[in-house]
């Protein structure tokens, strides 16, 4: 499924105001303002104001002319799907004004389509993953004390490990602190973390 946003801001995601988003709106045609004026929050009450529900229905993108720079553009269509940390589509980065969303699997007839909100989930476990979403996702591998969750903390643990081993950074970027290290393996890290110099 392919969109195309209803406007986009070429700003830093925290450098955005309520001006900005009151100025695109106005540039709007009225069934296009008509269709951003129903958004509600969580399907309930409506935002307290723009940019709350700019920052709920929007997406990083970016396109050839901002040289890699994010822009965020206001997708309604698929800010409507729910987030799982094992879902069943993913709507890749893109360097056009264009998102997309592709099946990652079979999907059953009346199954939810759901994707994942950030794209480091895959190394996160739940504590973190809850953190960050400031919500708490009630998918498979959310349920804790349950042999499948345990098993997804665990995988996602070895994936963020072996990403510091080949990027020989931790996903902010970092070199890991040796009190909060995800390869415990000293001799391991220091290798990583030293490959970052060649
Ligand atoms: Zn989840």
């Amino acid at each position: 499924m392919r969109e195309k946003p209803l406007w986009i801001i070429r700003k830093p995601h925290e450098l955005i105001t309520e001006g900005d988003i009151r100025a695109a709106f106005q540039q709007l045609r009225p069934n296009e303002k008509q269709k951003f004026l129903c958004l509600r929050e969580n399907a309930s009450r409506p935002f307290t104001n723009m940019s709350e529900a700019f920052a709920e229905n929007s997406f990083s993108i970016s396109d050839s002319t901002t040289n890699g720079s994010p822009i965020h553009g206001l997708f309604i269509l698929h800010s409507r799907f729910n987030h799982s940390c094992i879902p069943n589509c993913k709507v890749p980065t893109t360097n056009e004004k264009v998102i997309a969303s592709f099946a990652t699997r079979d999907i059953v007839a009346d199954e939810e389509i759901t994707f994942c909100y950030n794209i480091d989930f895959e190394c996160r476990t739940t504590h973190e993953r809850h953190q960050a979403l400031r919500f708490v996702c009630d998918c498979k591998a959310c349920l804790v004390d349950t042999p499948f969750h345990q098993l997804s903390d665990i995988r996602r643990r070895f994936l963020r490990g072996l990403q510091y081993l080949t990027r020989g950074v931790d996903l902010n970027g970092q070199r890991q602190t040796s009190a909060s290290s995800i390869i415990v393996d000293s001799k391991l890290r220091n290798s990583a973390s030293l490959s970052l110099l060649d």
